[in-house]
């Protein structure tokens, strides 16, 4: 309804709950506006009028009246017109979505400036250059973001002009030099846009929205999103801001700031501060930045100020906050602040220092940390005693420990990482067109640039490692290579940059397992520096997880070494000991004879066999999880996979019998190869199949972890073995299997004179399963679900086929956001996962419910788990900790 549509927020009327509505920059400048804190006055044109704009192609009807009268109002308070000839106010126009997206969409600085105005603005400031310097920069970025022009040119020109000068910072130019300049740059925006750079400060303005809602739409912007995982549909909010100088001189400057160290958690004055400069030059590295604790020497009062703010700021938000700022002749202005993001070390020392503050509490502090954040922590290290030459050291941006062939274009590195190579890119700074090169990379290391700078900013918020700044190194884009003192690394040469310290080094450095998972293999020795710190955060975060967690975490393993790793590791079971695996190696050979037996005394000999080897498995097993669940899956795969590949024994044979040698074995072999062959072994002769198909196999492997729960019974053990039946899709089958399982297991009960309590259960991983839960149930004292096979069946993908043939398509065109084998599709496979929890509770109130499968160690999929009600989840050894932690958030 237009007659109710806002499409306007004044600064002080927005919050910083409104980022959908006014996105990230605009909710926050607003919530400062209102913290009583200095901002510039302005306005901001909401999420939803960019979205009207997306789609239609046209701005709301609504939206110029709203601009106006905001406008109007704003001039009223400054007592300035925009433009003005003799007293100009000037404005920003700033993108800002709900998510930020660090440089990816435009900003327009200093809108008004003209002819005429600039005059004025050099008058009302009494000085000349600090005006056509702002004026230049002006036509420079909207002849950039607005009008398309190659922003190329432009720094060409201003390259030249300080040639001529025979200078080579910008600030060395004068009045009359940038003046010269404004000519060159109105001279370039004629020629390539075709028209002249706009007089009229409104229409600056309007082109200056227009262009901000349409930088949602650029292709860097949206590759950002896909890496992120931000939706497309959002839109950009715009901020319109009254100008503040940083340029007017030495007593004016801009900078930014973290209120603690986003590498470390630390507290302290952790920012960059550029004297006489506008914005963007800091993120730019145009000149040389000073740490932000020089500002006490610069302008004492500003700085004392600015830590009173950060303070406010920290306290008002609860966390870690990043700012910028801006200093206009001695007058402090803030012109950003949002949570700031941060590594995922930090991200676990920040939560637990909230505590201690008493900011924060257990459950929030939760939720300041995640599950991909802890994976990343439990990432190898370099190794520090390996002997390696150094060959610099930059600021450490984003940990991690990165090894590759140097490549020092974007370009480069795409094609070199397509085709296999790791590499490592390098450049003297990163821009947004770096963007694919950097998500290609290992890692990323540039020669400028701070802990602010875009590479570092970026490459933090995609766990990518990265080192910047490191001054040392000479790199030659051109040339592709660097140098640093006499050693030359050529394009290709292999280097090792440590995010963590900031190191870079020559060659291939060896890596060593990180602290965390030290930690919890119980190898952490205890000491006072880094790395402690680090695991004493852990070590508190999981044990906030584990108290309110009511998810229980399962391992999946098959063998004991595993099995006691995931003890360690907080395994407080196995969901899945997959049987397959005990049947390879050297007992291949016995189940070929099982596979190619004729007569039943044939088959059980062979099973007879087997028995007793299957059997020291499951003890050694029960042993390692005394006191745990231990669910057993009963032989799954397909048999060929037990028998040689088809094509080579095919040759053999062939080359045997033209020798005319040909083995018996091998014939036979190769008949059964034939006779086995299935064209959607998927879908074949597997699962419970195999155990109705194949007489005895079922019962032998059953006999074998009865046998094994008696003996470790009698030997004062505590056993809780379960036997799961897989890929079952009807009551029947599984009643059948039953009969024969409760059989044997009364078998063993009564020659071992041991009570045995096994519970039996199923998989569900077929629709019909799901489909018939409540039947199952009826003969199922547990489920699994296997969410592989089911998201297989219920979408038709092979699993073993579709990642690498048409997911990529999918993915790009935005059918799912990740692979719904990475993430349960929670519409589709998970609604399914529901209904059949709710029927199998319906028939057997106490069954007990989990998952196996991939699913169970991602961390989306975990808090989907907890919301239908599952009991436990079962993952890989190494990611029970993750999914801890994501149980503990799920249900905090
Ligand atoms: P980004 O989202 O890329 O950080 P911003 O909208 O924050 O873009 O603006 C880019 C730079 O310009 C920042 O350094 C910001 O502080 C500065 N800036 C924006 N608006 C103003 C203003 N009104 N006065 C002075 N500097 C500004
Ligand atoms: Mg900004
Ligand atoms: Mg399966």
């Amino acid at each position: 309804d237009p007659q109710v549509a806002k499409f306007v927020y004044d600064f002080t009327e927005g919050n910083k709950d409104l980022k959908d509505l006014l996105g990230g920059k605009g909710a926050n400048l607003a919530e400062m506006t209102n913290l009583g804190l200095p901002v510039p006055p302005g306005f901001t044109i909401t999420t939803d009028a960019c979205k009207v704009y997306l789609d239609s192609g046209e701005e709301p009807v609504a939206l110029r009246d709203e601009v106006t009268q905001h406008l109007d109002a704003l001039e009223a308070r400054m007592g300035k017109k925009l433009g003005q000839a003799d007293n100009p106010l000037l404005v920003s126009v700033r993108s800002g979505a709900k998510f930020s997206m660090p440089g990816m969409m435009d900003t327009v600085l200093n809108i008004g400036l003209s002819d005429k105005s600039v005059q004025g603005l050099a008058k009302q400031a009494g000085d000349d250059r600090f005006a056509w310097d702002s004026y230049r920069r002006l036509i420079q970025m909207f002849g950039k973001t607005v009008l398309d022009v190659d922003g190329e040119l432009f720094e060409d020109e201003l390259e030249k002009a300080k040639h001529a000068k025979k200078v080579t910072v910008d600030t060395d130019l004068d009045a009359a030099d940038l003046k010269k300049l404004v000519t060159r740059f109105k001279k370039i925006v004629k020629t390539e846009a075709g028209r002249d750079f706009p007089q009229d400060p409104r229409e600056q303005m309007d082109l200056a929205i227009k262009a901000v809602f349409e930088s949602w739409n650029t292709d860097r912007a949206k590759l950002y999103r896909r890496q992120e995982r931000i939706p497309g549909d959002l839109g950009t909010a715009v901020n319109v801001c009254s100008m503040v100088f940083g340029n007017l001189g030495p007593d004016s400057g801009t900078g930014v700031a973290f209120t603690r160290d986003p590498a470390s958690g630390h507290q302290g004055v952790y920012g960059d501060y550029l004297q006489n400069a506008q914005g963007e030059d800091v993120v730019a590295g145009i000149r040389n930045t000073v740490a932000l604790a020089e500002l006490e020497n610069i302008d004492k009062k500003s700085y004392d100020q600015l830590m009173q703010i950060m303070e406010t700021l920290e306290n008002h938000y609860k966390d870690l906050c990043d700012i910028e700022f801006t200093i206009e002749r001695g007058q402090l202005w803030m012109l950003q602040t949002r949570v700031g993001k941060r590594t995922a070390g930090a991200a676990f020392r920040i939560a637990t220092q909230l505590v201690d503050q008493g900011l924060i509490d257990e459950a929030e502090a939760l939720q300041r940390v995640t599950g991909a954040q802890l994976a990343q922590l439990m990432f190898p290290k370099f190794d520090e005693d390996a002997k390696v030459q150094q060959l610099g050291r930059g600021i450490a941006a984003s940990p991690g420990a990165a090894v590759g062939k140097a490549v020092f274009d974007s370009y480069t590195a795409i094609k070199w990482s397509r085709s296999g190579e790791k590499v490592i890119l390098i450049r003297r700074e990163t821009n947004p067109d770096d963007l694919d090169g950097m998500i290609a990379a290992e890692g990323i290391l540039t020669s400028r640039g701070g802990k602010t700078s875009h590479a570092a900013v970026v490459a933090r918020g995609m766990g990518k490692t990265c080192v910047c700044g490191a001054e040392d190194l000479e790199v030659d884009t051109k040339r592709r290579r660097m140098t640093v003192g006499d050693v030359v690394v050529e394009e290709g040469d292999v280097v090792s940059i440590d995010g963590s310290s900031g190191k870079v080094y020559l060659g291939e450095v060896p890596v060593v397992p990180s602290p965390v998972v030290e930690y919890f293999e119980g190898r952490m020795h205890a000491g006072a520096d880094d790395a402690d710190e680090l695991v004493g955060a852990v070590h508190r975060v999981m044990a906030y997880a584990d108290r309110v967690r009511r998810l229980r975490v399962r391992a999946n393993a098959d063998n004991a070494e595993d099995a006691l790793r995931a003890r360690r590791f907080g395994a407080q079971g196995i969901g899945l000991c997959r049987t397959e695996h005990m049947f390879l190696g050297e007992r291949r050979e016995m189940v070929e004879k099982l596979i190619l037996a004729d007569t039943d005394a044939e088959r059980e000999e062979s099973l007879k066999q087997l028995l007793p080897l299957q059997k020291r498995d499951f003890v050694e097993l029960f042993e390692a999880m005394d006191g745990l669940p231990v669910t057993i899956r009963l032989l799954d795969p397909p048999l060929h996979e037990f028998l040689p590949d088809i094509t080579e024994l095919s040759v053999r044979v062939a080359l045997a019998e033209s020798r005319q040698d040909a083995n018996e074995n091998d014939l036979r072999l190769l008949q059964a190869v034939h006779r086995l062959h299935e064209s959607n072994p998927m879908l074949g002769l597997r699962g419970v199949r195999l155990g109705l198909v194949i007489p005895g196999l079922f019962a032998m492997q059953v006999r074998a972890i009865a046998e094994a729960a008696a003996e470790r019974k009698n030997a004062k053990g505590d056993p809780r073995a379960e036997v799961m039946i897989p890929l079952v899709g009807t009551v029947q089958e599984l009643e059948i299997v039953r009969e024969e399982a409760d059989r044997v297991i009364a078998e063993v009960e009564a020659t071992s004179g041991v009570k045995l309590k096994l519970a039996i259960g199923t998989m569900i991983e077929l629709p019909r399963a799901a489909l018939t839960a409540g039947q199952i149930a009826e003969a199922a004292e547990f489920f699994s679900f296997g969410t592989n096979d089911l998201t297989q069946t219920v979408w038709g993908f092979s699993r073993d086929d579709v990642e690498a043939s048409f997911f990529t398509a999918y993915l790009e065109k935005g059918i799912f956001g990740v692979s719904p084998f990475e993430t349960i599709d929670k519409d589709g496979v998970g609604s399914l996962v529901r209904n059949a929890v709710e029927a199998g509770r319906a028939t057997r109130p106490d069954l007990k419910l989990g998952v196996c499968g991939e699913h169970g160690g991602d961390p989306e999929s975990v808090h989907f788990f907890h919301e239908v009600g599952l009991d436990y989840v079962s993952c890989s050894p190494f990611r029970i900790p993750v999914a801890r932690l994501e149980a503990g958030r799920a249900a905090s």
